[in-house]
């Protein structure tokens, strides 16, 4: 068992702790707004009130090796999804499959064709990525294998620079008095915020210089959001660092709900997006902003297209010339889909479909170790086995069953994998994958959640951040962005901090 709690850790010292994690977190920002189960509507009315994020007291162990091995792929993978990106026919014949099934894949490709008609203003395209991991242990010992990868509304980049300031400071001033006396811990800072908001910035940069000389209006970055986000302190670590650029970028919030009433395009073959802020003056010449960057943290569920105005809002944006964050395609390529047909194994009879990218290029042969077994749901061969596996009670065990879909609270797990197939259509399974269960060495650390301490068993994810601008040709920017520690309960399947199950943590680095 890999305990990250020091040993003989007594009621005052957990107390104390406390006080200091709570202070210092909502000194510096490590904050959500607090779930209605905390603090309901009629106590908080005006939605003032913030809480700390939930988090770890202690940092958890994870090993260095595993660390460094999702840290070296990172651009590789920032190449692998920019590649992926741009192959619309590749993209195309996937999304074939599912349209049938899946309306919200369906609506995402008839955006995108219908921008496509009417032809791209230009090619550029932002990825703000993370690909997710866990450490799995076998007879070759310990390796990261990777769970997904996000293309679309990335989150935790603003919160977890936060948290791994917040465990460095209390291993700097806290654990060394504890009894256990514990000194030395090895707690990297992750630079999500900064370096997150530089691909932004980035994009921003680019859309001056190249797309837009001598516009008359200001530039600004748009966030779409979505309405009573609660992980908003997140989303203004990076808003924050982008105002903090020399010179300052204007940054505004938007909901997604409220696009076609905000922003228009442009009269003129450029389709510039034009976003009037709502609280210009009646009697006065509305202040409007050319919108250089879109950054979507809303938009990946079907729950942000709750109308037909809601795909004309995404269509809006598409066509116009902002840099997306994501694309249309983009935001495809990190269907579970995707991920699942670019691990298929090599079977030796035809060439392995990531080849289609990686072209055998050495640098893209590490990655290919972080893939583990994920198996279609279709009527192939492969796909006919994974069946066998989802249906049996006892092989079910070792899987999990995953939609196409983003956001957390959407899969299902072991056995309710053959229950959960029986009520929907056999021919509906092929909208979804079948992939091995990662299984972490067991590990114990103390959540701190809401003000109080829940200790035992956990699992935790890492995550790695990425930014990638690129056009038609090639990748014009290419970064690691930082990392990311997210911990669950062991009893939990679902990773979602601000879902209400897993918790913010830092990577202790032991050898
Ligand atoms: P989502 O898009 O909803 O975030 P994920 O693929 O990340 O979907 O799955 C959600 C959570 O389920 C993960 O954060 C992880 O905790 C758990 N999970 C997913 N795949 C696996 C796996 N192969 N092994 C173990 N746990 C997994
Ligand atoms: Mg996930």
């Amino acid at each position: 068992m890999v305990s990250s709690i020091p040993s003989g850790l007594s009621q005052d010292e957990r107390h104390h702790l406390v006080q200091v994690a709570k202070d210092w977190a909502a000194a510096n920002g490590l904050a959500i707004r607090p779930p209605p189960t905390v603090v309901s509507q009629e106590v908080d009315p005006e939605g003032v009130l913030a809480i700390h994020a939930p988090v770890t007291l202690f940092p958890s162990r994870f090993p260095r090796s595993c660390f460094e091995q999702a840290r070296s792929v990172q651009k590789a993978y920032n190449e692998l999804y920019a590649r992926v990106s741009r192959d619309e026919e590749f993209l195309g014949q996937l999304v074939k499959e599912l349209v049938d099934v899946d309306d919200f894949v369906a609506n995402l490709w008839r955006v995108h064709q219908r921008v496509k008609e009417e032809g791209y203003v230009h090619e550029l395209s932002l990825g703000l990525f993370r690909s997710d991991y866990m450490v799995h242990e076998d007879e070759s010992g310990l390796q990261v294998k990777q769970v997904e990868f996000n293309t679309i509304a990335s989150s935790f980049g603003g919160l977890a620079t936060q948290t791994s300031l917040l465990h460095r400071f209390l291993a700097a001033t806290e654990y060394p008095r504890l009894q256990a006396r514990v000194k030395d811990l090895d707690v990297p800072k992750s630079d999500s915020a900064t370096l997150l908001a530089r691909g932004i910035a980035t994009a921003f940069e680019k859309y001056n210089t190249t797309l837009s000389r001598g516009a008359e209006r200001p530039r600004c970055v748009l966030f779409i959001v979505q309405d009573g986000e609660r992980n908003i302190f997140d989303q203004r670590h990076l808003e924050y660092n982008l105002s903090g650029e020399d010179p300052p970028i204007p940054v505004y919030r938007l909901p997604f709900s409220e696009i076609l009433q905000h922003t228009r395009i442009a009269e003129g073959p450029r389709r510039e997006l034009i976003y009037t802020l709502p609280w210009s003056l009646e009697w006065a010449k509305p202040t409007e902003y050319e919108v250089a960057v879109v950054y979507y943290r809303s938009g990946y569920g079907p729950g942000d297209y709750p109308s037909p105005e809601s795909w004309e809002a995404r269509y809006h944006v598409e066509r116009s010339a902002a840099i997306k964050c994501p694309t249309i395609l983009t935001q495809l390529a990190g269907m579970k889909k995707v991920q699942q047909v670019l691990a298929t194994p090599d079977t030796g009879d035809a060439p392995p479909v990531h080849a289609r990218f990686t072209q055998g290029q050495p640098e893209f042969k590490p990655l290919l170790d972080t893939f583990t077994n994920i198996y279609p749901m279709d009527t192939s061969p492969a796909g006919l086995e994974a069946r066998r596996k989802a249906t049996d009670p006892e092989l079910c065990k070792s899987f999990v069953l995953k939609p196409q879909r983003e956001g957390g609270g959407n899969n299902f797990y072991r056995t309710s994998i053959p229950e959960y197939l029986k009520t929907i259509p056999e021919d509906h399974w092929n909208s979804y994958i079948l992939m091995e269960l990662i299984t972490p060495p067991p590990a114990t650390n103390i959540i701190l959640r809401n003000g109080k301490l829940e200790e035992g068993g956990i699992i935790s994810e890492l995550g790695i951040y990425g930014t990638c601008l690129w056009n038609n040709e090639k990748v014009l920017h290419n970064e690691e962005a930082g990392y990311l520690l997210r911990t669950k309960g062991d009893k939990s399947e679902e990773g979602g901090v601000a879902a209400g199950y897993g918790c913010m943590d830092s990577c202790n680095l032991v050898d």
